[in-house]
């Protein structure tokens, strides 16, 4: 028996950060639930890849190149998300990038980057797709946080701030756009193997610590977070706003 209100079809979602790892999951997993996808990053050839892997599945996608630091890029991206399917309903604010140096070291060309992509492209991303949602009268907006958003770990000054600025930026827009029927909640992965992560993953001490510290014993994959995109992008979580809920395996709870 499936839940009609986590039906997403003929519903458009831009996942951005879709090229790869979390965000291609993501991807996936929303058009599993019905959903048409734009996917948007740097990297044209990888987009293209995740696209047909949704028509696969049979929905519409469309891959769209947007370094979402550039504001004018994103504008020109969500511009042409809406034109070639119509509407947008969902947006999952993935891009993201880190800088592991200690903070005295930190040079202002790896602080900007991080924050710029994170923070500002987040915002920039959400404010486009508002416009749209607006007129639509109806639209949900997903960033991504981290444990970084609750927590402080040491050699990533910009990614921890920067994710803690996710955490209030899910706040502010939340407040501000329930009037418009827009909800604004994050999800804050724990641990994943990715691209991001594969230094900390070939560290055999890191990884054993890091177990120490997930109650459910494992780190996370893409499907962990299928569920929970999903619910966050449809009906079914009409009445949640402002919400990250963490998806770590219980790291945070200890
Ligand atoms: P990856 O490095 O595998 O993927 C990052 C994605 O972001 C890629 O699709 C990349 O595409 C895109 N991206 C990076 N910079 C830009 C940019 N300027 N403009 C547009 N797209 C950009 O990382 P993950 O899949 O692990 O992470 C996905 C998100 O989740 C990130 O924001 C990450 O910080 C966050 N996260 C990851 C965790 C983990 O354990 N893996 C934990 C918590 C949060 P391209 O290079 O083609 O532009």
């Amino acid at each position: 028996m499936s839940f009609s209100k986590m039906n997403l079809e003929s519903k458009v979602a831009v996942v951005t950060g879709g090229s790869r790892g979390l965000g291609r999951g993501m991807a996936l997993a929303l058009a599993e639930a019905g959903a048409d996808l734009v996917v948007a990053s740097r990297t044209l050839t990888s987009l293209e890849k995740v696209a047909s892997e949704i028509r696969a599945l049979g929905r519409k996608s469309l891959a769209i190149e947007c370094d979402v630091s550039n504001v004018e890029d994103i504008r020109r991206m969500v511009q042409l998300a809406k034109n070639e399917m119509g509407r947008i309903d969902i947006l999952v604010n993935n891009a993201g990038t880190i800088v592991r140096r200690e903070a005295l070291e930190m040079r202002e060309e790896d602080w900007d980057p991080v924050i710029n992509t994170i923070l500002k492209g987040s915002f920039f991303c959400a404010q486009a797709a508002a416009r749209v949602m607006i007129e639509q009268k109806k639209g949900k907006i997903i960033n991504i946080g981290s444990l970084t958003s609750k927590i402080g770990i040491p050699q990533r000054v910009a990614y921890v701030a920067s994710r803690g600025g996710i955490l209030q930026l899910t706040k502010a827009l939340a407040v501000e756009w329930a009037k418009y029927n827009i909800n604004v909640n994050a999800i804050g992965p724990g641990y994943y193997e990715t691209e991001q992560t594969a230094s900390l993953f070939s560290d055999k001490a890191w990884t054993e610590a890091a177990l120490k510290k997930i109650p459910l014993g494992r780190f996370g994959t893409a499907e962990d977070l299928a569920g929970v995109v999903v619910f966050l992008s449809s009906d079914a979580s009409d009445y949640i706003t402002g919400q990250m809920i963490f998806v770590d395996g219980g790291w945070l709870a200890m």
